[in-house]
């Protein structure tokens, strides 16, 4: 398999569901800037402070702070990372091979889904505050409401960005940067597409069978 992965899609299109399987699975460290970027809120960090408002209204925090974020969580030589969320846009495209990859091999997958489909997803997702387990209130919910099935935490978070508003902002950012980003992976052969509205198990075996094409 591939030394990196960089996964591609919209929010909501179960990338980060996708990347977790394959981190137990094969081992590549997860690196989801939208993960880094909360855990600088969390923290209340100078970065942290500046992100806040903006991550809450769905809009892309300033490229320059996420690529500073990303380069100093990252080890190329020592790790196989799996990118997720980031690059957003081209210009993050570019950054990413010229800043961090610089000349280590990748390949990007694509979750490809109806843009329409997502927004219900969105809405209703929850995250489990102590493991980070995800369900949707109405296609995965927990067995007993409000308890994560899988550590029994009873913190079932709703992201602030995950709210109506913020959602149909976050679709509208994604649909209009995505292009340009497929455009420049395809060009370097390295892209492959995978249909994110199949299952999640379905999923996952064709991304593994992307891979080895
Ligand atoms: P995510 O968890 O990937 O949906 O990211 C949540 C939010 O973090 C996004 O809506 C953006 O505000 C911010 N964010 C995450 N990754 C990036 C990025 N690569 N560039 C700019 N903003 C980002």
């Amino acid at each position: 398999m591939e030394k990196h992965l960089i996964f591609l899609g919209a929010p909501g299109s179960g990338k980060g569901t996708q990347a977790k399987l394959m981190v137990s699975e094969c081992g590549y460290n997860h690196l989801s800037t939208g993960d880094l970027l909360r855990a600088e809120v969390a923290k209340q960090s100078p970065l942290g402070l500046k992100a806040k408002a903006i991550m809450e209204s769905g809009a892309l925090v300033n490229d320059e702070l996420v690529l500073e974020l990303l380069k100093k969580n990252c080890e190329l030589d020592k790790h196989n990372y799996l990118f997720d969320g980031f690059p957003r846009n081209i210009s993050q495209a570019k950054s990413l091979e010229e800043v961090v990859l610089k000349g280590h091999n990748a390949l990007a997958v694509y979750f490809h889904i109806d843009l329409n489909l997502l927004k219900e997803r969105l809405v209703n997702r929850r995250a489990c505050g102590q493991c980070g387990t995800i369900y949707n209130l109405l296609f995965s919910p927990p067995k007993v409401a409000g308890v994560c099935d899988n550590c029994g935490g009873k913190d079932l978070k709703h992201r602030d960005d995950d709210k109506e508003e913020a959602v149909v902002n976050r679709l509208k950012v994604f649909e209009s940067t995505i292009t340009p980003v497929l455009s420049y992976y395809e060009a370097k052969g390295v892209l492959r597409r995978v249909d994110a509205s199949k299952k999640v198990h379905e999923v996952f075996g064709e991304v593994k069978k992307s891979l080895e094409k």
